[in-house]
């Protein structure tokens, strides 16, 4: 029996940009909102703040995202908004944005606004975590394929600033202007029909560009494999990818240095190491000694959000909020020397830090009425900036 066609013709369950843009992702009690202070003419110009009160796991602290996208939703809307450049790291209680506006003119975005920096903050933070536990080693971000794909170059562009050295996608790889990474699939070496076979026309048909990587948990032991796969590729062969499966994994690291150790003895010492498949943050300070990258998938592409709300706290001038919330605008200030962060009214002077250094004010104009105040980094120097600041910050590892 044929099923029917859904009733409204079979589509992707996703929203258009111009819904989003229109301001129809929105929870519908916004819409009331609107209209029912439309009839009582009530309209004032409130600031409202964009804070995380807790983070997820064990993060101590999280990295600022989804700013570009953010800003691009609301600069057709009268007005001014603050922000941390994207890619701060950040602590919980520190506003991330301020918009500053007439309510009704923006009201009906906070749905919108929230889910562009809540999800991109936390798929960078989760980069950043293994970046950083992964050290110089490679980590490439392998789990669209966990998410919808319409939210894929999302997700990887979010990945790829929070520190990931690549992303597998090819249109994420054009949105953020690098080539996209990947070795082989084991569908390639089903359809050749060894993993040599598979190898060696991957070698015969991709340029020479593209590094010889020979994914060697299809068939064999990857043992057995490795040897195979050196000896008929030799210098030609860059990397293998270990993806054995759990249920054959035992243990993994065993396996890894079973495979270096035969390699090495017979002179393959060059032919890096990648792994996949489930890897969690966990894994990597066991695993760092005997590999040369990482394919993560769904601990990044399925990160927890960051879990911003979006609070008035100041209407027609005037500190207003509701319990449990800090009333009136505010200034981050960061310490440029030892990172001690301070969180002060707005109109408080700029303090020297206890240690001498000098804070610096990190929520910055970036956005009055339609106008940009910043420039908009590229991706790359969003990316350099986060390392840049992860390096001083301490990471406790997650499970997951
Ligand atoms: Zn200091």
């Amino acid at each position: 029996m044929r099923g029917k066609l859904c009733y409204n013709g079979c589509m992707f369950h996703t929203a258009d940009p111009q819904d989003i843009l229109s301001g129809k992702i929105t929870d519908v009690y916004f819409d009331r909102t609107v209209r029912i202070l439309k009839e009582q003419g009530i309209n004032p110009v409130v600031k409202a703040e964009f804070i995380a009160k807790n983070l997820p796991g064990e993060w101590q602290w999280a990295v600022f995202a989804g700013l570009e996208e953010a800003m691009y939703l609301i600069k057709h809307l009268p007005v001014k908004v603050r922000a941390m450049k994207e890619g701060t790291v950040f602590y919980p209680f520190e506003p991330v944005m301020e918009v500053e506006g007439r309510y009704q003119d923006f009201c009906v975005y906070e749905t919108a606004m929230l889910g562009l920096i809540c999800q991109a903050s936390g798929v960078a933070t989760k980069a950043a975590r293994f970046k950083k536990l992964a050290g110089e080693r490679a980590v490439i971000s392998f789990g669209a394929r966990r998410m919808h794909p319409i939210l894929a170059p999302m997700i990887e562009r979010n990945a790829y600033i929070g520190g990931c050295d690549g992303v597998a996608v090819v249109k994420s790889g054009e949105i953020i202007g690098e080539d996209p990474m990947g070795t082989m699939p084991h569908a390639l070496i089903l359809c050749m029909g060894s993993t040599v076979s598979a190898i060696k026309a991957y070698d015969e048909v991709l340029e020479p560009k593209l590094k010889r990587v020979a994914l060697i948990d299809t068939f064999l032991d990857e043992k057995f494999e490795v040897l195979n796969v050196a000896e008929v590729m030799g210098e030609r062969l860059y990397a293998v990818r270990f993806d054995t499966p759990s249920s054959r994994r035992g243990d993994f690291y065993r396996i890894l240095e079973e495979c270096r150790w035969e390699l090495n003895l017979r002179g393959y010492k060059d032919i890096k190491f990648y792994v996949s498949g489930g890897i969690k943050e966990d894994d990597i300070p066991s695993l760092n000694p005997l590999v040369d990258g990482y394919g993560i998938g769904t601990s990044i592409s399925n990160a927890p959000v960051v879990d911003y709300a979006m609070d008035i706290m100041e209407i027609e001038g005037k500190p207003f909020a509701k319990r449990g919330k800090w009333s009136g605008s505010k200034r981050v200030l960061r310490c440029g020397a030892c990172e001690k962060s301070h969180i002060v009214p707005y109109n408080e002077a700029h303090q020297q830090c206890e240690c001498g250094g000098v804070f610096e004010d990190i929520l910055i104009a970036v956005l009055d009425n339609g106008k940009y105040l910043i420039d908009i980094p590229t991706h790359k120097e969003i990316r350099a900036f986060v390392l840049r600041q992860v390096e001083r910050y301490p990471i406790h590892s997650d499970r997951a």
